[in-house]
This record gives C-alpha cells, structure tokens and sequence, in this order.
C-alpha cells in the first residue's frame, strides 16, 4: 500500500484542454485536495512583498479582470509578507466569505448534513495512522507543543517522562472526521452519515507559487464525509451529484462536465470491491441525465472518483467538486457499524467538496462576473446618495440607510435605534450612505456603480417628503421613484430567489 503512495502521481495534465492538474502528490483524501488546478490563463504570480506591512494583492500584474485586481478594486482581501498564502479578508471580502458559507449551511439542512467543528491540530499519532505522515509529511505544517523543547528536556534530567509533543497542522478534515464516527457505536440504522466542516485547513506550498486566493497556505473548504453502508453508495452520489448541480445553478455557472475516474492498475482492496463501486458510481451518474466520460484508470489507489469541471463565463475551465469513494481510510481508523444481523461491517467514506476551496470559489465567482456580484451574495447592496446638503435631507438618508439595511423596522430619522437587539430572522442587507462633501451628486453616482454597488438610490427633499428614493441599478438603468418598504421588499425578493 504504502508503495502506490510513496511514489505519487507527479506532476500531470489533465487531457482536458486548459485544465492543468499541478498538484505533485495525491494526498488521501482527493475531495479535499488543497492544491487547485490553474487555469493557464491566470495572471502571473505577484511580485514578492518588500514591505514589512501589508499589501493589497498585485494589481500591477494583472489585467482588468482578474480576481487580483477586482479584489484590489473592491477592497476584499490583503496578504501579508509575515503569514505568506494567508489571507486577510477584509470587512467586504468576509461579507462574500461568510454568504458563501451561509449558502452552503442552508443546503445542508435541505441535503441532511450535520455541520462539526473539528480541530486543527492533532498529535503525529493521528497522522501516522491515516498515512499522511509518512507520504504527505513536507505538505504538511508541523506544530511543536509545549513539551518538546525546553519542558522535555528539563523532565528529563528530573528523570519525569513527558509525552511527545510533535503535532501537525491538518491539511484536510478526513482524520477527524474518523475520530468524530469513531467515538461512538454505530449501527447501520444510524447511516448515513453526514459531517460536514468549513475549518481552515494549511498546507506548506513553496512560497514562489503562492497567487492571490488560487494558490494558497491557509484555505477553506465546503467538506463533507458521508459514512454509508454499500448498498448507500448510489443514492447518496446520486443526491450529492444533484447538490451540485443546484449549487452550480445558483451561481449562473454555463456548464460543467462529469468524469469518472475508475480502478488504477495498482490498487488496494477486493476487485469485487471495486466493481461494485465504480457500477454504483455509474448508476449514480446515470441519474443527472447528462454526459460523463470516464477516465480510465485515473482514480486514486483506494477508491474510483467522480471529478466536475466548471467553465466559466469567459470558457475556462475550472476542477471544483469531486466526489471520492474511499475503501481504505475506514480500515485504517478502525471503524465499524452493526448491520442488520447483528455483524460488525466497515463503513464507506465518501469524501465530497462542491465548492472545493472556498477562496478559490470566490475567485472564479469574481472573474466569471467581472466583479459584478448578483444581489444576493454582494458585499454592497445598495448606496445611498443624498443629492443635496441640506441636514435634513442627510438625516432621511441616514433613515433610509437604516431601515434598508434592516436595523429598522420603519422608517424612522429617530437615530437612537428603537429596538434594542435584533430578532435572529430580520433580514438584513448591506447599505451605506455616501453623502461625502466636496463632490457633486454624478461624482457619487459614478463611484458607486464603480464599486459595483448594486442600487444607487438618490433621495432629495421631493423623496423626503415621499418617503421613497429614486433607484439606480449598476448598470446606470433607472428604475424610478420607488418607497422605501418597496424596495426592501424588492431586496427581500432577489434575496430570496438568488439573484
Ligand atoms: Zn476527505
């Protein structure tokens, strides 16, 4: 077995024009692959930080509408040459970050998933059982504990004996998720199933490949492992295939294509097994009524995989989602279940990301709108510009601010807020006012569409006195006078339809 890993797949590419895989080892878990495949047509790498503060991502290098550069535009991210391939999000960034996340945790009570939240570290015990330590160790972050160094050695010469303390960064959720199945008994009535995880996730990828948020050290996934029985299998890829293609859908994503990887010549585990597998991966397949080709031999050495490959508005084409059968890791945690007779089985682990990295989603998401976020997920949804100086007028605009956002029930230019907490299910969007002195009323107008903001809505004394605002979409339509309730409801409506 551990041969098959030691001697990895190198670097390959994929025979899918544009697409190149450059990942130079397959890790266990191929559905938590850290490493994303590149589009060539990326920008090149930014140039290395000298400053020893921080620095927006390289706009200098990149064209109009990469992601580097939409995220300059809009404020969404830095990175810092003290934490290289981390980033920080910034206030906007995160807003994106956490809708992402929010989307996913909605679907999850639709699909049956139930969301852990599972360290980051764990002893080199655990790594040494799933396998990564001997075969993924350089990919991986190692973290020292408190007692490996000065505490070790000084327990020593008072002849005390301290635990080893060598510990490891996860670069993916499998082993724990394993530790989560495995604290309790289960029984088949129990499966699936289905842990769900957005942790962070490090992997130590040399420092000249580092790229904006395509490539980096620190990332986020949509992960999930389904513990299922065999006989599970097809429906549970058929309803995750089915997941897929509504989350694609959401996102306005043209196309994806399907490929099933099956049994590679050197392999672990029965044939039976395997047939058995890639037969329930088929009929899965065979269920989207779609096209999907197979790529003979391409799975990983444990389990056959189902790839989807996105392509974007500008035609790239871009590996997300996989879904990974695995036979070997719940051997090697030793898990088990009690099937209806009563015997003690192996579960199935199905290793499955849709978004895959959520920086790299993001990324894609930004380039294929060209920073135009639909309503829905926008870091800014709507800005309001007073079209005069005039005090009161400000005041209604700081009114309309606050109702639309939601911090308000009614429209009120009372600016003490009326209700002291907000209830968990008042929506609430992202407004601003921008009544900046020293520019004119079409400067305003102009910078907001700049900013991609989704509504401009002018309010003068004629809107004062009417309680409404005059609204602008980002592409300079007007869609006129509208009242405020109106265009809340209109903000609850595209909300609500993913637009
Ligand atoms: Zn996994």
């Amino acid at each position: 077995m551990r041969r098959f890993i030691a001697n990895p797949l190198s670097l390959r590419v994929q025979l899918l024009p544009r697409v190149v895989l450059a990942n130079t080892r397959r890790p266990y878990c191929v559905a938590c692959e850290p490493t994303p495949p590149q589009a060539p047509q990326a920008p090149p790498a930014p140039a290395p930080p000298s400053a020893k503060k921080s620095t927006p991502p390289s706009p200098s290098t990149a064209t109009d509408l990469d992601h580097q550069s939409i995220a300059v535009a809009q404020g969404l991210y830095t990175i810092s040459p003290l934490t290289p391939g981390s980033v920080f999000f910034l206030p906007h960034g995160t807003r994106i970050f956490n809708k992402l996340l929010a989307f996913m945790r909605k679907q999850y009570s639709l699909y049956g998933y139930e969301e852990v939240i599972s360290p980051i570290i764990y002893k080199k015990t655990l790594w040494e059982q799933s396998g990564h330590w001997e075969n993924y160790a350089e990919d991986m972050f190692s973290v020292t504990g408190r007692g490996a160094e000065g505490e070790a050695a000084k327990a020593k010469q008072e002849g005390r004996y301290l635990e080893d303390e060598e510990y490891g960064l996860k670069p993916m959720n499998c082993p724990g998720h394993c530790l989560i199945y495995a604290s309790d008994d289960r029984s088949y009535r129990d499966l699936p199933i289905r842990y769900a995880d957005f942790s962070p996730l490090h992997r130590n990828e040399a420092s000249g490949a580092l790229q904006g948020l395509t490539r980096v050290r620190r990332f986020h996934q949509d992960d999930a492992h389904i513990f299922c029985t065999p006989a599970q299998i097809t429906s549970e890829i058929a309803d995750t295939l089915r997941f897929v293609h509504a989350v694609f859908t959401v996102f306005q994503l043209p196309s994806y294509e399907l490929f099933l990887s099956t049994r590679p010549e050197k392999y672990i585990g029965e044939l039976a097994e395997w047939e058995q597998a890639e037969g329930a991966l088929k009929e899965a397949l065979n269920t989207t009524g779609r096209e999907w080709a197979v790529k003979e031999g391409d799975g990983a050495f444990y389990g056959p995989k189902i790839d989807i490959v996105l392509k974007d508005a500008a035609g790239r084409r871009h590996q997300t989602a996989t879904i990974q059968l695995d036979f070997q890791l719940p051997h090697r945690f030793n898990l088990k279940y009690r099937d209806a007779g009563g015997e003690i089985q192996a579960p199935v682990i199905v290793h499955r990301a849709i978004l895959g990295s959520v920086e790299r989603t993001m990324a894609i998401l930004m380039e294929h709108t060209a920073g135009k976020w639909p309503f829905w997920l926008s870091p800014r949804q709507a800005t309001v510009v007073p079209a005069t100086t005039a005090p009161e007028v400000i005041a209604y605009a700081e009114a309309v601010q606050r109702r639309l956002s939601g911090v308000t029930n009614t429209l009120t230019t009372a600016t003490e807020p009326p209700i002291p907490i907000l209830e968990m299910a008042t929506r609430t969007f992202f407004v601003d006012v921008d009544a900046s002195e020293g520019k004119t009323l079409g400067k305003r107008v102009r910078e907001a569409q700049k900013r991609r903001v989704n509504f401009t809505l002018v309010v003068g004394q004629k809107e004062m006195e009417n309680g409404s605002v005059a609204v602008r979409s980002r592409d300079g339509k007007q869609l006129g006078e509208k009242t405020v309730e109106e265009v809340y409801q209109m903000f609850l409506e595209l909300e609500k339809t993913y637009q």
